[in-house]
């Protein structure tokens, strides 16, 4: 049905990120209509939580939700070399025994329709089946949005005080208005798909993330345990060493791949395939600046970063949350200026590049038991981060030490 009174936000895209901005502003009782292209559920890649969304769906109210669900619930990661060794599995319960350090392996089908839903109940307009093609400038001023109902064909502008883009990779904002850095350290790509009946450890290690590295170390595997005895398994590895000179095909890439990896190719032996193969390429950026006077980048939509740690969702709905915050701050003082919409920028960078340097150091070859047996103080912080527990600067004094260890280690070629 078509609204005649404007909202205070118009928020582009229903995923993790925009679900969880629409939800905060909507439950402070601000005006919130989300257009979202597809209708839901709908597929997406990014199944692997990581503790520290606990404290976010505490805020948004969605932990009672998750806690009732069907979920995998996930409470350790593991690390598989390149020969098939495996190390002990990392319980974050047993390094933190709290309700928070468990998790979950959602299909994200599902899981991103229990977040627009929760939307829906908090007083957010969900369209549906809405593209929107442009956002609408008077200036430098953002004012709206035009957007088109897939269903009719018909097309509308529709103008708000904020425009908060959480529309994802494709971004509406970040091309529009010049904003995309490629993080050139981090040209990765990655093929996967999904087996039924795969190897499933016992007990709670059943629900474990593994990362698996293939032969020589040219990259690696994700192995995400989800419901109804699904597993997602998925190779991560260097743009041109995944698709340049190679088949076409990405049913022999795969295969090519698991080949590589003895300690894949020994867990889904007997698996049936059950979903076509899918790529991702190219995917890790950031966009130059994370708001203007009037819009807002969050979650894909401002920056991604690597999947290896599994923190694109955890960075979505945070950066969903301290944007709520913010825009709720300008629309109640009425200065919705870059400065007030883009506060939690800098805070928010920091912890992206924590994590961050993790993920470069792995890709380098370095190894964490390593940095712990030298630096025994390092263990805990280096958990917390991998955990997601990514805003705090006490944690820049570990990652110095990351830095040293790797000027120690002798050039090696990158792992790919
Ligand atoms: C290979 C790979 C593996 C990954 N694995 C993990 C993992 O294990 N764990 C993890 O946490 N993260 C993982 N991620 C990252 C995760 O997928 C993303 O970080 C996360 O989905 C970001 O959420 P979002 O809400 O910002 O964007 P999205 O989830 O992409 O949501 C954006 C929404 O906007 C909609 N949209 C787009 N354009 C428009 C438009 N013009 N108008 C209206 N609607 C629009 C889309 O339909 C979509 O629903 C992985 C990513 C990749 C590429």
């Amino acid at each position: 049905m078509i609204q005649t009174v404007d909202p205070d936000v118009i928020v582009i895209g229903g995923g993790p990120a925009g679900s969880t901005a629409a939800t905060l502003l909507a439950q402070v009782g601000h005006r919130v209509h989300l257009f979202e292209r597809e209708t839901f559920p709908r597929f997406h890649i990014g199944e692997s939580l990581i503790p520290c969304t606990y404290e976010v769906f505490a805020r948004t109210g969605l932990l009672a939700r998750l806690k009732d669900s069907h979920f995998v619930k996930k409470y350790s990661v593991q690390f598989v070399s390149d020969t098939g060794k495996v190390s002990a599995p990392f319980f974050f319960t047993q390094y933190k025994p709290v309700e928070s350090s468990q998790t979950w392996q959602v299909r994200r089908a599902d899981f991103d329709l229990m977040l627009l839903d929760h939307a829906k109940e908090s007083g957010v307009q969900v369209f549906e089946k809405h593209r929107v093609l442009e956002a609408l400038f008077e200036g430098d001023q953002c004012v709206g949005v035009r957007v088109q109902n897939e269903t009719t064909g018909e097309e509308r502008t529709v103008r708000a005080k904020v425009v908060i883009d959480g529309s994802g990779q494709s971004s509406v904002l970040i091309d529009r208005l010049k904003l995309r850095q490629w993080d050139e350290e981090l040209k990765k790509a990655a093929v996967w798909t999904y087996f039924k009946n795969a190897w499933r450890d016992d007990g709670e290690n059943g629900g474990a993330t593994s990362v698996i590295q293939t032969e020589g170390k040219r990259g690696w595997f994700w192995y995400i345990p989800l419901h109804d005895n699904i597993t997602s398994v998925g190779v991560v590895s260097d743009y041109t060493h995944l698709f340049k000179n190679r088949t076409k095909d990405l049913g022999e890439l795969f295969a090519e791949e698991v080949d590589r990896c003895p300690g894949v190719k020994a867990r889904i032996e007997g698996a049936e395939r059950c979903d076509q193969f899918r790529a991702a390429k190219e995917y890790s950026y950031r966009a130059k600046q994370a708001a203007g006077n009037g819009w807002v980048l969050v979650g894909d939509a401002y920056g991604f970063l690597d999947p290896l740690y599994s923190s694109g969702v955890l960075l979505a709905v945070k950066s969903g949350s301290l944007a709520a915050d913010a825009v709720h701050q300008g629309l109640t003082t009425g200065d919705l200026t870059q400065t007030t919409l883009g506060a939690w920028e800098p805070e928010y960078v920091l912890g992206m590049e924590r994590m961050r340097k993790l993920v470069v150091a792995y890709y380098k070859g370095m190894n964490f038991g390593k940095l712990i047996m030298k630096h025994p103080e390092t263990k805990n912080d280096i958990t917390d981060l991998l955990m997601g527990d990514l805003f705090r600067a006490e944690l820049d004094i570990t990652l110095e030490k990351v830095d040293a260890m790797l000027q120690e280690m002798p050039e090696q070629p990158a792992m790919a």
